[in-house]
């Protein structure tokens, strides 16, 4: 039988309506959108303004203030090296927490070797900021607070509505990574009062390597200096020829997840309740991270008295999970965020992150429930 995907939290599948749309933008319509002087770069033009309206409308943005990008580490990099890049004299430090993305917590160590003061924040236990706390670290000289609206390991969602209260009321810019959040539950960046959004099109059934920064119209604008210089493309924080077939792609896949995120949410939080139920009565079952704010795409779990790489290894063939984010298990640390709950190296590697997808069904849940309780069983045995 083929393998059970559950790592949605590193991509997602391919939604097959999205491929479709990206196809002819391969082929026939492989014009540049910034040609202005023929049909070839109007069709080209035409197609990103529609992505861009469609990608808008997912988080309640203004057709203008989305800026293409190649992923959401670039995206991550641009608002916080970039607001670095133009901070005002007096107003440089950067506060964010410790169970951020790497593409946030290394930019911002990067800025903290080049003399700006960085302020790293732990979580609660149960992966969430404490607001007494950020509301103490957030000082005059604020520039930035970056904070992820939901993890990609635990699925712990953060208040941004309280994160931004805190940030505004000490006249500091908020950037969100929302990379897990946007596309599974509602988000509206203009209600939240937002200044800087990170999206990914490869997390919600899009291409890779194609995203968005969110850039609030401030008065004054946002100051924030590009990554690359080159054509003044994207108003000129990203210069390069569009990636058009990728930011087609980027806007159907928005669409997708806009109108029917009502109706999947419930159901990925249905499949992944069942999950947990069915995971709980193999016995000695910890869950990490708040049960409460959690995607409804995300379960993370340890088991007493096996290690991850055994489990991992025994679930290999069947099904596709991992221990951690895709980037950190490549170095083969335990998880900065689990670290983070609280946990030791050797919890922190027993973990399992599950990560549900449109197209997964009651029937693998079944079969991932018994998979893993004839490897746990066999694992505790040995
Ligand atoms: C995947 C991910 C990123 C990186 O996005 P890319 O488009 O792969 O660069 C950043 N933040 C979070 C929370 C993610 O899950």
């Amino acid at each position: 039988m083929a393998p059970i995907y559950l790592d949605s939290h590193a991509p997602t599948p391919v939604d097959p309506r999205v491929l479709e749309a990206m196809l002819p933008f391969f082929t026939e319509h492989f014009g540049n959108a910034s040609s202005r002087n023929h049909p070839f770069g109007w069709k080209a033009a035409k197609a990103v303004e529609h992505a861009r309206e469609r990608v808008a409308q997912l988080i309640g943005a203004r057709l203008r203030d989305i800026v293409f990008t190649s992923g959401a580490t670039e995206s991550n990099n641009l608002a916080i090296k970039g607001a670095a890049a133009r901070a005002p004299e007096g107003r440089r430090r950067i506060v964010t927490l410790s169970t951020e993305h790497r593409a946030v917590i290394d930019p911002c160590a990067a800025l903290a070797r080049d003399g700006f003061p960085v302020t790293v924040l732990g979580v609660r236990p149960d992966g969430r900021v404490d607001l007494d706390q950020l509301s103490e670290a957030v000082t005059a000289d604020t520039l930035l607070v970056s904070v992820m609206a939901g993890n990609n390991e635990i699925g712990v969602s953060q208040p941004i509505e309280a994160v931004v209260r805190i940030a505004k009321a000490r006249g500091a810019l908020v950037h969100c990574d929302a990379v897990q959040t946007a596309g599974v539950l509602p988000l509206n960046v203009r209600e939240l009062g937002v200044d800087l959004v990170s999206l990914s099109a490869h997390k919600m059934y899009g291409p890779k390597g194609v995203g968005a920064l969110y850039v609030a119209k401030g008065r004054p604008a946002i100051a924030l200096g590009p990554l690359v210089d080159g054509g003044g493309h994207e108003r000129g924080y990203r210069s390069g020829t569009l990636n058009l077939p990728g930011i087609v792609g980027f806007g159907a896949a928005a669409e997708i997840c806009r109108t029917g995120m009502a109706v999947e949410a419930p159901r990925l939080a249905a499949l992944r309740d069942a999950l947990l139920h069915g995971l709980s009565a193999i016995g000695g079952l910890h869950v990490n991270g708040s049960m409460n704010e959690r995607l409804p795409q995300n379960l993370n779990v340890r088991f007493d008295g096996v290690t991850g790489e055994g489990l991992l290894a025994s679930l290999a063939g069947d099904v596709a999970v991992s221990s951690g984010a895709a980037c950190a298990t490549a170095i083969a640390e335990p998880s900065h965020v689990l670290k983070a709950l609280g946990l030791t190296d050797d919890e922190a590697r027993a973990s399992l992150r599950f990560g549900f997808h449109r197209f997964n069904t009651d029937q693998e849940v079944v079969r991932v429930v018994s998979i893993v309780r004839a490897a746990v069983q066999r694992l505790r045995s040995m």
